[in-house]
């Protein structure tokens, strides 16, 4: 055995270990200039209303298109941003555009009800101490309301900094701008949090939706959370629904909202223009409302 663990694995074990170091630097490397480059766009998953099949709202998501890599995904690359702390200009250019988005959508959609838009956001750009005034600035210089911007937030931003995080969350909840509570049900925050910081609504975690069954645990605590959340003026909105029994049983949990593939996928605004454009008769409880149509 000890044959094996000798000179060549570890000369094996450094080459794979050189390799994604240096993958690692090289992507380092072009998120650098991403920006400069125009590498970035965002794309939008529209977000219903689970009884009147409303669009309600788009998450933003934001995509990397590598010049020579394709496409590369934001799990990928926002973390080494995050690292890198190159986040902080990204995550600035990301506001921008979702409010720049914003402005465009409601002048096509004039006269209809408005949706907000959420942009995903890192502890460390939240921790960034021009957080807020930046947060103003944007929503000024693009005329975006407030209440038309969310905020999505995870649990590790409350759980590690707890004691300033909660003061610059009520300062952006003062500005009207909401504050959704991502991935819930994933990390170690307490439902004591819903309470002691200002969310307005928090997003069950894709892999609850993936997991639950009728009748089983998991459909017991996402029961338990969307009660707790009603409980506390909290509005619930479910990730990742892909078929029709998952929307089924959410709805019959009572859940407000929910966005996933079976509805559509994240898309650019000019794909998602009919959708944003359609303006329903009659937003009556229609229990066959078309998720196919946006496929
Ligand atoms: P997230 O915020 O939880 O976003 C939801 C992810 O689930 C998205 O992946 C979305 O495309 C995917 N998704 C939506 N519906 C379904 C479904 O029905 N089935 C499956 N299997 N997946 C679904 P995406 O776009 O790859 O983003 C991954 C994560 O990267 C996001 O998770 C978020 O944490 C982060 N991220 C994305 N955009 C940004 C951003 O602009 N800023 C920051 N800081 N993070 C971002
Ligand atoms: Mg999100
Ligand atoms: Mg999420
Ligand atoms: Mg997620």
């Amino acid at each position: 055995r000890a044959k094996f663990s000798g000179k060549h694995c570890l000369a094996v074990f450094d080459h794979a270990m050189h390799e994604s170091m240096s993958r690692r630097l090289a992507l380092e490397e072009s998120l650098r200039t991403v920006l400069k480059d125009g590498g970035l766009r965002l794309d939008f998953q529209p977000i219903f209303d689970m009884v009147t099949g409303d669009i309600v709202g788009l998450e933003s998501l934001v995509r990397w298109d590598h010049a020579t890599q394709g496409l590369i995904s934001p799990a990928d690359f926002i973390p080494v941003a995050e690292e890198t702390g190159l986040i902080v200009p990204i995550g600035r250019w990301i506001l921008e555009e979702a409010c720049r988005t914003i402005h465009r959508i409601s002048g096509m959609r004039r006269g209809v009800k408005p949706i907000s838009v959420s942009v995903n956001v890192s502890k460390r750009q939240i921790a960034d101490h021009d957080f807020v005034e930046l947060l103003g600035d944007v929503l000024q210089t693009y005329e975006v309301p407030a209440e038309l911007l969310n905020l999505e937030i995870t649990e590790s931003l409350i759980m590690e900094t707890p004691e300033d995080i909660t003061e610059r969350l009520t300062r952006i909840s003062n500005l009207g701008v909401q504050i959704h509570m991502d991935d819930f049900g994933t990390g170690h925050s307490s439902l004591s949090c819903l309470h002691r910081f200002p969310i307005d609504v928090l997003k069950i975690d894709r892999s609850f939706v993936a997991t639950m069954q009728p009748g089983d645990d998991y459909e017991s605590i996402v029961h338990a959370i969307i009660t707790l959340a009603h409980n506390l003026d909290t509005k619930v909105i479910a990730e990742g629904i892909e078929t029709p029994r998952q929307l089924q049983q959410l709805r019959e949990l009572d859940c407000d909202c929910g966005q996933g593939y079976l509805y559509s996928k994240p898309k650019s605004i000019d794909e998602l223009e009919d959708l944003l454009l359609e303006v329903k008769p009659t937003p009556s409880c229609n229990p066959a409302f078309g998720f196919e149509r946006y496929e």
